[in-house]
């Protein structure tokens, strides 16, 4: 393991770090695995190996093409240098293209159905209520965010779709759904993608076979957990 400064902060399957940048941070990957708000947890061998080079791979992908993002480089195995945030944006933004998971639940739809337009949802990210699914009304109304910021989000995350549906379409995946989220730095105050992307926060299929690649194969007992996070990374290397 890198230097490591002082240890800011412990999340689900991540630590953070400080530098000797003070807008710089390190977030080291671990290989813990959690589902249903924690009431399932594994260890699974290698996943925060794979996911921090799945990450930085699509990361430095989606600085190519001009987002703007917290990552800053992959240092080494579970580790990457990323910038500080001074605010992190209580809200999951994600955005479906096939209705799976909890919608397919909440709206009694076939998981798999193709939807004819992309759906939007925001959740308020606060693991004592399970992150309940609310409106842009309520996010501005809890003072989470503002409707300005809330556009300016909304625009990133129909663009970032799109791009992402293109990797993955080039690799023959297809993005089912994802989840993003947002902070700006400490640096200048700029509003930054941030957290990983990866196949713990997307749901990945393999376009030919259907197959999941990705943590449902954990939510749902499907097994061979770390071979479909690899197959991702390894598409990605290849196509890179
Ligand atoms: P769902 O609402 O169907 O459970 O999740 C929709 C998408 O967002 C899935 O790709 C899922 O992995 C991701 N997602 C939603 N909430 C969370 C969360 O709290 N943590 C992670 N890692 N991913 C989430």
């Amino acid at each position: 393991m890198n230097y490591q400064g002082e240890l800011l902060y412990t999340g689900k399957t991540k630590q953070v770090f400080t530098t000797e940048n003070p807008e710089q941070v390190i977030i080291h990957y671990k290989d813990d695995a959690l589902a249903y708000n924690g009431i399932k947890r594994a260890q699974i061998t290698n996943k925060g190996v794979i996911n921090n080079k799945i990450s930085a791979n699509i990361y430095q992908r989606l600085e190519k093409l001009g987002f703007n993002t917290h990552f800053i480089e992959r240092i080494n195995d579970r580790e990457q240098l990323c910038k500080r945030k001074e605010h992190f944006i209580q809200l999951e933004f994600i955005v479906r293209n096939i209705a799976a998971g909890s919608m397919a639940k909440r709206l009694g739809l076939k998981v798999g159905t193709s939807l004819p337009t992309p759906v939007y949802e925001l959740c308020y990210k606060n693991d004592e209520l399970h992150d309940p699914l609310i409106n842009e009304h309520h996010a501005v109304a809890l003072g989470l965010s503002s409707y300005e910021e809330l556009a300016e989000i909304q625009a990133i995350v129909v663009h970032l779709n799109a791009e992402l549906q293109k990797i993955f379409n080039s690799i023959g995946v297809t993005l089912v759904d994802a989840k993003f989220e947002f902070g700006r730095t400490a640096a200048d105050g700029s509003l930054v993608l941030a957290d990983e992307i990866s196949p713990d926060t997307t749901r990945l299929w393999d376009t030919a076979t259907l197959e999941s690649l990705d943590k449902d194969r954990f939510r749902r007992d499907l097994g061979k957990i770390s071979e479909a996070y690899m197959e991702i990374l390894k598409r990605l290397e290849e196509n890179f």
